[in-house]
């Protein structure tokens, strides 16, 4: 018995699909690259419940005779590629020709095409056959497909949530969009519009179509030109960096490709302008001459190699710090909106500190100690101690810093005190942690207005659910238009260096895992006391700096040693003071 069998054409079909169809917005990804390819000028994507009943892409492109639509549902039958010559030097996306027929075999699929010279085409594919029949349209090619993944229901069973596979193909249409700025795109799920581009040609009016106004006002333009490749496109200032890298994005030869190895100098590019775990927001576009590249020729299309590689790294870990450098001087000065930036602005927080010091005249009045405190100070030296005269007198004001180490203090009744700056820091910020990691979050406006601009795709996923989740850990946020938020309050604790990367970091948080970890919590506020720890550790404070830290730290519960057990304040009383010097009768 022949145990070799030709595989029947649908099983085949299933196959291939396997390989390039997995989700909703694969299907979209194929079709619109057709419509794409066929030179469209608009392309509608209408989605409804996420894709999985039903996805309509329609295009204004040059359509099918009647006989090339039939010919579409044939595996390998393409119109794009007719030597393997052609394939290192593609153009066009799709080049299997295998797309409509792998769709057709998981779906229920309707095509309605024309030329435009004559009637129209309509395709109904039921299993492997074609019910054809004239069809009134206009130039161009409608697809139709429902019930995607109706006799594979692995399949079905392994698509994520509807935000999750919406905002893929939200993902995809708009990665399109902006590797082909001179086409209008529009996509629709289940009734609303989620994104319109105009197709004006303007990569920087895409972004904006797409991100919002606040991505496409953060971009710094990038050009860069060899005889063998040219970059364009742009370079996303700290304001819209993201938590994430997946907002770099790279189109090749009009084609979104991901190049890890670009990627990756992109990023590295970067390293020394943004905070550390933060991504840029970059959109490049890069032509090279197509006879230097090796199109590996896998389903997804994805994998690229370019002769030139090196080089384009090279020219890209130089020509991105240099534009940034540039831009960098100006973004500082002149933006408002900038709560954080590349290099911590350190100096921030104890600028605070300062101007409440003034504000109140705290530093021009003395701090009084209870009597617990009293009793509390360490004294340098046990030997020296005796109880009833070791104790501090009311009042501790700050001197001078010694070694940028230790501030000396008086109490105005003949007592020392040396405060440890980093341990009475260690102190202040390990009880503000503690605080923290208290349910009851004590809140505040955010110190400089905060909007989080998202793209269309991820929007779509911060629902009204995940903000009252978010607001469990004292972050109020407000959608404020179509794909931006607002946040109207965080945390106490957060500072204005932290705030923005602390919000984004829970949103994403919540986005994919749908839950809140309070270790993430947990390492922000960490990351912040002890960078504004790091600040009090040899630095020399002015006055009112000194003051400042000694107020909060006489506020903490206990002000006497650092979380390591080491003490914050020494005392020398009067007395010992005296003994040292040998001015009383001992
Ligand atoms: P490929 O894109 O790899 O050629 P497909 O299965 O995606 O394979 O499409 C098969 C053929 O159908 C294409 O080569 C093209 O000639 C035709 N086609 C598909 N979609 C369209 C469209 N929207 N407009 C015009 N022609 C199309
Ligand atoms: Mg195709």
């Amino acid at each position: 018995m022949n145990k070799i069998r030709v595989m029947d054409t649908s099983l085949s079909n299933q196959i291939a699909a396997g390989e390039v169809i997995e989700r909703p917005a694969s299907v979209v990804k194929e079709l619109v690259e057709n419509s794409i390819d066929a030179k469209a000028k608009t392309i509608n994507v209408i989605i409804k419940e996420a894709g999985r009943t039903l996805i309509i892409v329609e295009d204004d492109g040059v359509g099918m005779t009647k006989d090339d639509a039939k010919l579409a549902f044939a595996r390998h039958a393409t119109s794009k590629l007719f030597s393997t010559f052609d394939l290192f030097r593609i153009n066009s996306l799709g080049f299997r020709g295998e797309a409509l027929p792998s769709i057709s075999s998981i779906a229920n699929v309707t095509l309605l095409t024309s030329t435009g010279d004559k009637v129209g085409t309509k395709i109904i594919v039921n299993n492997d056959k074609l019910d054809v029949s004239n069809a009134p349209i206009r130039k161009g090619t409608v697809i139709e497909v429902s019930q995607l993944f109706y006799n594979t229901p692995a399949r079905l069973k392994y698509l994520k949530n509807d935000y999750v596979e919406t905002a893929a193909v939200v993902e995809v249409v708009s990665k399109l969009a902006m590797a082909h700025t001179d086409i209008a795109f529009s996509l629709t799920v289940d009734d609303k519009t989620k994104l319109t581009t105009t197709g004006r040609g303007n990569l920087k009016e895409t972004i904006m179509n797409i991100y919002g106004v606040f991505t496409a006002s953060n971009l710094i333009d990038f050009n860069y030109k060899t005889p063998d490749y040219e970059i364009t496109g742009f370079l996303g200032k700290n304001e819209i960096a993201k938590a994430n890298r997946y907002s770099i994005i790279t189109n090749l030869n009009g084609r979104n490709v991901y190049m890890n190895k670009v990627v990756k100098a992109i990023i590295e590019a970067y390293s020394d302008f943004i905070p550390p775990s933060r991504f840029p927001f970059v959109v490049l576009d890069l032509k090279i001459e197509p006879s230097l590249l090796d199109v590996n020729v896998h389903p997804s299309k994805r994998e690229v190699r370019f002769s030139k590689e090196t080089n384009l790294i090279n020219d890209l870990l130089n020509e991105i710090p240099k534009i940034l450098r540039q831009t960098d001087l100006i973004y500082n000065s002149t933006s408002n909106e900038d709560t954080y930036v590349g290099t911590p602005p350190s100096i921030n927080v104890e600028k605070i500190d300062l101007l409440e010091i003034q504000d109140n005249q705290v530093a021009k009045e003395s701090f009084h100690l209870s009597d617990s405190v009293k009793d509390s100070i360490l004294s340098i030296n046990e030997e020296f101690v005796e109880p009833e005269q070791a104790k501090p007198s009311h009042k501790i004001r700050a001197v001078a810093q010694l070694n940028l180490t230790y501030l000396v203090c008086e109490d105005g009744e003949g007592g020392m005190f040396l405060i440890d700056q980093h341990a009475a820091a260690e102190r202040i910020n390990y009880e503000n942690f503690q605080k923290t990691l208290n349910s009851n979050y004590h809140l505040k406006r955010p110190l400089f207005p905060l909007i989080l601009e998202y793209s269309l795709s991820d929007a779509s996923l911060i629902t009204d659910e995940k903000l009252m989740l978010l607001k469990t850990v004292g972050l109020t946020i407000q959608r404020f238009g179509n794909s931006s938020f607002r946040v109207e309050e965080v945390p106490l604790w957060t500072d204005e260096y932290d705030e923005k990367i602390y919000v984004t970091d829970l949103i994403e948080q919540v986005l994919t895992t749908n839950t809140i970890d309070q270790k993430l919590i947990r390492k922000h506020a960490v990351a912040t006391f002890a960078c504004k720890a790091s600040i009090k550790a040899n630095k020399r404070l002015n006055i009112y700096e000194m003051q400042g830290l000694i107020d909060q730290l006489l506020a903490c519960d206990n002000p006497y040693t650092c979380p390591h057990g080491r003490p914050t304040i020494v005392t020398f009383n009067k007395y010992q003071l005296e003994k040292l010097f040998k001015r009383t009768g001992v």
